[in-house]
């Protein structure tokens, strides 16, 4: 396996599937970049309507596939109770510590699903914490060193943001990619002729589907791209050189 320490760019997601809805289109570009990233779920989704804990765990590595991504793992949180404990800070300091992320992707702090704010109140109290000395974590046995990044960037998903997106990502030419990785979750969006017995839900629905289409349309229409996603920024934005940021669209 590739070295993963100082990798670029950490996804952090309460439900294996929210790193796909969200940020497909980005993670996919990223890759395509030759830049490396490692998705972590916090649950395995087993609160799910739909499908099981084993089946969502196959459906998210064939989903890592697509998007090219180097590791996906699993923090093992109870879905649907995600508690601010000692436990779950732990695991995502470590996670934090071990991978020493330049970029970190998670869910913004307003969203409708109480697991996801958990996971962004969870986050942001473990980003502080990594970056303590007397908060001591170990990985395989030896203890991690301290570490913390300024650049937290969260990802829109069911409520519009409470402000503006800070930046969009122009995902035109990726979006194929992030609607199989999507697809790749069977049992529970929407795709034709599979998992048409179990129970309806509104991410297994046609117009789910058509939602996303639409959203990332809307997005990329206000930068004049066809599709794009959009982030809030934790931590003011600042650059070392203007012409890519400012030049190039
Ligand atoms: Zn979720």
């Amino acid at each position: 396996m590739e070295n993963l320490t100082n990798i670029d760019c950490l996804v952090i997601g309460a439900h294996p599937d929210d790193a796909e809805l969200c940020v497909g289109g980005t993670i996919a570009k990223l890759t395509k970049e030759g830049r490396s990233v490692v998705l972590v779920d916090c649950t395995r989704g087993e609160m799910g309507t739909r499908g099981n804990p084993e089946l969502r765990e196959i459906e998210a590595q064939n989903a890592a596939k697509i998007l090219g991504v180097a590791l996906r793992i699993n923090l093992d949180m109870k879905d649907g109770f995600i508690e601010h404990n000692y436990e779950n800070l732990y695991k995502i300091v470590s996670v934090i510590r071990r991978f020493r992320p330049k970029i970190i992707l998670t869910h913004p702090w307003f969203e409708r699903h109480p697991d996801h704010e958990a996971v962004h109140k969870l986050f942001r109290d473990s980003l502080f914490k990594s970056g303590l000395k007397k908060f001591e974590t170990t990985f395989e046995g030896k203890i991690q060193e301290v570490y913390r990044t300024r650049r937290i960037y969260c990802y829109n998903q069911a409520y519009q943001f409470p402000k503006l997106p800070d930046f969009f990502v122009d995902i035109s030419d990726v979006h194929d990619l992030k609607i199989d990785a999507i697809k790749a979750f069977s049992s529970q969006v929407f795709v034709p002729g599979q998992y048409e017995n179990e129970p309806p839900t509104r991410l297994a629905s046609p117009e789910f589907m058509e939602e996303l289409y639409a959203r990332a349309r809307y997005f990329g229409g206000l930068i004049g791209a066809k599709y794009a996603e959009a982030f809030l920024t934790l931590e003011p934005l600042g650059v070392s050189s203007v012409s890519k940021f400012l030049f190039e669209k």
